[in-house]
């Protein structure tokens, strides 16, 4: 290699390096100090440039990390307001930097939403910005909080039983279907144009998140799952309504879970309702929040009529309440007249 090459490689690395360095000293992440399993978390980072292709991810005490959460392009998803400053702590911690003043234009708004593991260790935890290369720019400590869980037990009928415990390859087929299109974060799919609202206004409800259920089969057996939604018990007909405006990926008859609808709102962020009597919205349809997209019913394993409406975030069940608690759920830009829907 010729001296010049040598002087021009080096050259490059320290522009690399200072561009490293100066990255990171912008990169102060906004985050709760403390969040509860099973919950949604906001970060933020305001820089002068859109923080393109950087993922947040949470490292656990047990080492265990979530997957990587993207971020929402602010300039197409969050209109550019302060995301509840009130909320948010001052920046805590930042890596290879010291405090530098804010850049003077106005900032960008980078804004991750990240789902805590309902079963998350409680106790301290990390946050990790990474670049597209999986290098670490920001750091920053919070604290889980652990979240008290019911247990459940649910008698199952010979038919029920069978319904849940037999082996069937349509079922299986259906399973992988409906993973496949959860694990999905598709970067243009940017639809949620509001905070959340119930998709029914019952305050009746039946089974909680995170319950520990156990399932007694008719012949004795007994399996155990988590509840990942909630159930709201309302008669049968009873209208359901978009949570939020949202893209319909799935609206079909489902051995378990029934009549089921799944609305992508945001990348990897979904909304699912189950059990329902009927459906009103068809796969591909964009819907308003609050339309009218079904009625509740008992089809597929249920013992009664309710409806079970459940919330992903990057295929982690959240408690769907917790985001409707968020009162700071970023204002999102003004989209086109949501009345594409059917
Ligand atoms: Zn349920």
């Amino acid at each position: 290699m010729t001296i010049i090459l040598k002087r021009r490689l080096a050259c490059l690395l320290t522009a690399a390096l200072l561009l490293t360095t100066v990255l990171s000293a912008q990169i102060r992440p906004r985050l709760p100090q403390q969040v509860r399993q099973g919950s949604p978390m906001f970060v933020q980072v305001d820089t002068a440039q859109a923080l393109l292709g950087v993922g947040a991810r949470l490292v656990y005490a047990n080492g265990t990390r979530s997957p990587l959460f993207p971020m929402y392009a602010p300039e197409r998803v969050f209109r550019a307001v302060d995301l509840a400053q009130a909320a948010l702590p001052q920046p805590i911690v930042s890596l290879g930097g010291g405090n530098q003043p804010a850049a003077p234009d106005a900032p960008v708004h980078n804004t991750w939403l990240l789902a805590v593991h309902p079963d998350a260790p409680p106790g301290p935890a990390v946050l990790q910005l990474l670049d597209a290369a999986g290098a670490e720019l920001a750091r920053a400590s919070l604290v889980i909080l652990p979240r008290d869980y019911l247990s459940e037990d649910i008698t199952l009928t010979p038919s029920l039983t069978s319904l849940r415990a037999d082996p069937d390859p349509v079922k299986e087929e259906q399973a992988r279907r409906y993973n496949e299109i959860l694990a999905r974060v598709d970067p243009a799919a940017v639809y949620l144009d509001s905070p959340f609202i119930k998709p029914v206004t019952s305050e009746r409800r039946t089974s909680f998140y995170g319950d520990r259920r156990r399932y007694l089969y008719s012949t004795g057996g007994i399996s155990s799952s988590m509840h990942a939604g909630i159930d709201y018990g309302v008669p049968s007909g009873t209208p359901v309504l978009a949570a939020g405006r949202g893209r319909v990926v799935m609206a079909e008859a489902r051995l378990t879970t029934g009549n089921t609808i799944i609305l992508e709102h945001l990348p990897g962020v979904y909304s699912i309702y189950m059990h329902l009597d009927s459906l009103a919205c068809a796969v591909g349809d964009l819907v308003p929040r609050g339309w009218l997209i079904g009625a509740v019913g008992m089809t597929g394993l249920a013992t009664g009529p309710h409806l079970h409406w459940e919330l992903r975030v990057s295929r982690i069940a959240l408690d769907p309440e917790a985001m409707l608690a968020i009162d700071n759920f970023p204002e999102i830009g003004t989209m086109h007249d949501a009345t594409e829907g059917r």
